[in-house]
């Protein structure tokens, strides 16, 4: 039986685990917390999941929260302009249901899975150090530490890097009594975006102590009229900055937040840091090699959702090219290659999310524009956040943009 050792019990770690315990490999996870200490310990990003993901936890027996959390379908993207005024909207449904389910909860009930289903869990804090002793004990160790320290391993990739510093600076509070426009309760993602200031989404969040209620995630642009949190250092206060900025600068949509209440003072989360691609492998010696897995080699800012998605699709990858690899080594040359057929995927994933980050290319806007009016627009592109290969080339190149468009409105008349 191959032996497989897996370096942090996050949301790609736990979900390779699984997938190779359910395939008769032997894992190890090595977590520097303990279940206990994940579940008690301070929140995560929000991580919704589109369809695509929450099929690959399906298909596992992972969604244990199908029937208690709210799955939703609604999508409302707005625009303002940085004098105060709104602009447009984009309003669809996702054709399949996504949700976001409290990671600490999540990944607490997948290691207790993980252990009843015979792998074996350590909890240690991985060193570098204890990278080279794990590669003579196991045929192949991967390690998905996410963006701490031990990512720092792995060299940039400045080809596939566009970030020299963080593009958005990022506070997510965990909150009650907010309501949408059209008076729909929690039931629809909504991203709110100004130019120039950042962008406020907010969407159904499943809390780990059963409580439904909902993420509202910050981007704001540094230094820009949404960067209004330095100092503020508890989730009432980080709220009440959140409740003024968008009376000033998205008053169209103060009605919404008004009476917004955080779950408790401590649900929240307030950080910054820079998207990175980095080299998939680290060789220790001329031997021995480790390979990344998620936000270790690819960190996505997450104003587009993308980095849990790429994290558990980027897992999936990764177990069926160990299975197809049979009984041979796990090389270098194999790691590069599973990562590169990832990538394949990925590069448009990281493209989406720097299209969003950066100042709308002319095309762009009207792209948004033009999905404000044609649902079958709006359509692709909210259900492009599932699978963003689908958005491509369209969203990124002038010409194709004008064709898209003009076919979609062809077949609208
Ligand atoms: C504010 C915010 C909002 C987000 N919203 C979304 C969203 O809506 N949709 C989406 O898809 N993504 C979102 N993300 C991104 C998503 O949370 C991450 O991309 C995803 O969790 C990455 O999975 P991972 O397995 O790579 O890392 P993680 O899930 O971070 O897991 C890494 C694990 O490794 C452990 N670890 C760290 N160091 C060591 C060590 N030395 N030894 C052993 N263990 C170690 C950690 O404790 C952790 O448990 C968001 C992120 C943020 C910050």
């Amino acid at each position: 039986m191959r032996k497989i050792a897996i370096m942090g019990a996050g949301q790609s770690g736990l979900h390779l685990a699984i997938r190779l315990i359910r395939n008769g490999y032997q894992v190890t996870m090595v977590s520097e917390r303990s279940a206990e200490e994940i579940f008690n310990g301070p929140p995560t990003g929000a991580t919704y999941l589109f369809h695509d993901s929450l099929q690959l936890e399906r298909e596992l027996g992972l969604d244990l929260w199908k029937d208690s959390a709210y799955h939703s379908t609604g999508f409302n993207v707005n625009f303002g302009t940085p004098d105060g005024n709104y602009a447009f909207s984009i309003n669809s449904r996702t054709s399949k249901p996504g949700a976001s389910i409290d990671q600490r909860m999540k990944f607490y009930q997948w290691i207790k899975l993980f252990e009843k289903l015979g792998g074996q869990f350590i909890v240690s804090d991985t060193t570098p150090s204890d990278l080279l002793a794990c590669t003579e004990q196991f045929d192949l160790v991967i390690v998905s530490s996410g963006k701490g320290p031990l990512a720092r391993l792995f060299t940039r990739d400045d080809e596939r890097s566009t970030h020299e510093v963080p593009a958005r600076k990022l506070v997510q509070l965990h909150i009650n009594n907010f309501e949408h426009i059209g008076k729909t309760k929690f039931t629809s993602i909504s991203l709110d975006a100004v130019m120039g200031a950042g962008e406020i989404i907010t969407a159904p969040f499943y809390q780990k102590d059963d409580i439904q209620c909902a993420f509202l995630l910050v981007e704001s642009i540094p230094g820009g009229p949404m960067d209004v949190f330095d100092g503020a250092m508890s989730g009432s206060q980080l709220l009440e900055r959140t409740k003024e900025m968008i009376r000033i600068l998205l008053p169209w949509r103060y009605e919404a937040f008004a009476n917004a209440e955080i779950i408790a003072d401590d649900a929240y989360l307030k950080g910054s840091f820079t998207p990175v691609v980095r080299k998939p492998v680290v060789h220790l010696n001329s031997k021995a090699a480790v390979m990344g897995l998620g936000d270790t080699v690819i960190l996505n800012d997450p104003i587009v959702g993308q980095g849990g998605n790429n994290a558990s699709k980027m897992a999936n990858v990764y177990a069926q090219a160990i299975i197809r690899h049979g009984n041979a080594p796990f090389d270098a040359e194999w790691m590069n290659r599973t990562f590169e057929e990832f990538w394949e995927y990925s590069r448009h994933v990281n493209r989406f999310c720097d299209i969003f980050l950066s100042p709308p290319a002319p095309h762009v806007i009207e792209l948004l524009g033009a999905a404000s009016q044609n649902p079958d627009i709006a359509s692709d592109f909210v259900n492009g956040f599932n699978h963003p290969p689908a958005l491509f080339p369209w969203l990124d190149d002038e010409q194709a943009a004008r064709l898209y468009m003009a076919e979609k409105m062809q077949a609208a008349i």
